[in-house]
């Protein structure tokens, strides 16, 4: 056994392990806003139990700025985020550690417009690095925008970009991954086959 940093995946929630849907007003695909909109997204399943197999430590990093910029309550994202861990558990997956990005550049509280945390800031990334003693370098991000990428890129860890067909509009080809793959189970695969077994399970 040792101390050393250890490396993890951090998962980004929607377009990863649920989908978005679409907004009222402008039909654009976003975060679900009520418990009743959540749905696993293709792939989510096969994906995430194939992460936990790898041995590697799982952590959530989620922007979540619907609250922040007074489209829903606070309470709207808490019942979201309890759907999404049900949803999982009735799968027999679960993940330990979820963190998320309350806040936004057009927050109407002018305390949560400059954060460290909205990726593609790293904040949500070295947090969770500090807490659990996580080589960001060895770790992998897995997500669906140019946000994600770019969390990847200021902490040096690879990036794996999903393309979840709804949100495109937030992919940029200005951004590249170092691995590009249609869901989290394409994710997961790639991942685990670069996973060096004994490291991960010493
Ligand atoms: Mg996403
Ligand atoms: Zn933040």
């Amino acid at each position: 056994m040792t101390d050393a940093p250890q490396a993890a995946v951090f998962l980004d929630r929607d377009g990863v392990l649920n989908d978005p849907v679409p907004d009222p007003v402008d039909g654009r695909a976003e975060s679900p806003l009520r418990a009743a909109d959540v749905a696993l997204a293709p792939g989510a399943v096969a994906g995430l139990a194939a992460l936990i197999d790898t041995g590697l430590p799982l952590v959530v990093v989620s922007n979540q700025p619907a609250a922040a910029k007074g489209k829903v309550a606070d309470e709207n994202l808490l019942a979201v985020h309890d759907r999404v861990v049900a949803l999982l558990a009735a799968e027999g997956l679960e993940i330990a550690d979820w963190r998320y990005c309350f806040d936004h550049p057009r927050a109407l509280d002018v305390a949560r417009r400059d954060c460290a945390c909205r990726k593609p800031r790293p904040g949500l990334l070295t947090a969770a690095a500090a807490d659990h003693g996580l080589d960001l370098g060895a770790s992998w991000i897995i997500g669906d925008t140019d946000a994600d990428v770019g969390a990847a890129r200021a902490v040096g860890a690879t990036a794996v970009l999903v393309e979840h067909p709804d949100t495109a509009h937030r992919r940029s080809p200005d951004l590249v991954a170092d691995a590009v793959v249609p869901d989290l189970a394409a994710a997961a695969a790639w991942v685990a086959a670069r996973v060096d077994r004994h490291v991960a399970l010493r």
